[in-house]
C-alpha cells in the first residue's frame, strides 16, 4: 500500500528519467471516488485514517522546500507528477496548486513535464478542466466501455456515467492522454469490451494512449495481467490507424 509525503522523490525511472511525485491527498491514508480492484494504495476503507488533504500553501512550501534542495544538491528534475494516495483533482485547491507548481516549475527547472494521473470523473468542473489543460500532460483514466463494466472494475463512489466522462474529455479537443488497464481476469467485462473501448478512443482521438497492466499487489485477489504481447495485439487496430499507443506491461 502507497502512503506518499505530500512532495515525494525524485525517484528515477528509465520513461520519466528524475522524477518528483506530488501527492494532494491524505499522507496517511486515500482519498478517492473509485475504488479500483488493482488500486496500488489498497481499498478505500482501509484507508480512512487519515482525512487531511494538502492546501495550496503546504504545496507550496514542501515543492519549495525539495526544488531548492534539489537545485543545491544539483540533482536534476525531469518531471514532476501528481500521483498519490487517490485521486489529485478531489483536492478543492488542485486549480491553485497546478498554478503554484507551474510557478516552481518555470523558477527552478523549466525544462521539466509536469503530469497528472487523474481518474477523470471531476474533468466536468470548469475550474478543473482548465487547470488540466494547463498542464503538459493530462493523463486521464477510461478503463471501460460501459457503466457496468466501470462498476465492477473501478467501482465509483456515487454515481457515474460513461458517456458524461467522455464528453468531459471531449472538451481537451484530443490534447490529452488517455490511460486505460487492461486486466485478463476476472473476464467480467463483454465479450467486446475491447472494441468498446476503442470506439471511445476514436470518439476522443488521445494525442497519445498508455496502457497498461497490474504491476504491484492488488486489493482484489486473483487478478491476472495481460503480457505486452497480448496487449498489443489487442490494441493493433489502434496502431494500424496511427494512434499513438504506449504498451507498459
Ligand atoms: S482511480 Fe486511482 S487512486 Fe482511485 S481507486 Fe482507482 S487506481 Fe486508486
Amino acid at each position: 500500500m502507497m502512503r506518499e509525503e505530500t512532495v515525494f522523490g525524485p525517484i528515477f525511472s528509465r520513461r520519466l528519467g528524475s522524477s518528483l511525485g506530488i501527492n494532494l491527498l491524505p499522507q496517511h491514508g486515500k482519498v478517492c471516488n473509485f475504488d479500483c480492484i488493482y488500486c496500488e494504495c489498497g481499498w478505500n476503507k482501509d484507508g480512512l485514517q487519515d482525512r487531511t488533504i494538502p492546501k495550496a500553501a503546504d504545496v507550496r512550501k514542501a515543492l519549495t522546500a525539495k526544488l531548492e534542495e534539489c537545485a543545491s544538491a544539483g540533482t536534476r528534475i525531469d518531471s514532476i507528477t501528481f500521483s498519490g494516495d487517490g485521486e489529485p483533482t478531489l483536492n478543492p485547491d488542485f486549480p491553485e496548486i497546478v498554478d503554484i507548481t507551474l510557478e516552481l516549475r518555470d523558477k527552478y527547472c523549466p525544462e521539466a513535464k509536469v503530469s497528472v494521473l487523474s481518474n477523470a470523473t471531476m474533468a466536468f468542473k470548469d475550474d478543473v478542466f482548465r487547470a488540466l489543460s494547463r498542464v503538459d500532460n493530462p493523463i486521464m483514466k477510461l478503463d471501460a466501455p460501459t457503466d457496468e463494466e466501470v462498476a465492477l472494475v473501478n467501482r465509483p463512489v456515487g454515481r457515474y456515467s460513461v458517456e458524461e466522462v467522455v464528453r468531459s474529455l471531449e472538451r481537451f479537443g484530443g490534447n490529452f492522454v488517455l490511460q486505460t488497464m487492461f486486466l485478463k481476469a476476472p473476464d467480467f467485462r463483454s465479450g467486446n469490451w475491447v472494441g468498446g473501448w476503442m470506439s471511445l478512443v476514436r470518439r476522443l482521438k488521445p494525442r497519445e494512449v498508455m496502457v497498461y497492466t497490474i504491476d504491484r499487489e492488488t486489493p482484489m485477489k486473483g487478478l491476472e495481467k495481460y503480457t505486452v504481447e497480448e496487449m498489443r495485439a489487442l490494441v493493433q487496430p489502434l496502431i494500424d490507424e496511427g494512434y499513438k499507443i504506449q504498451i507498459k506491461g
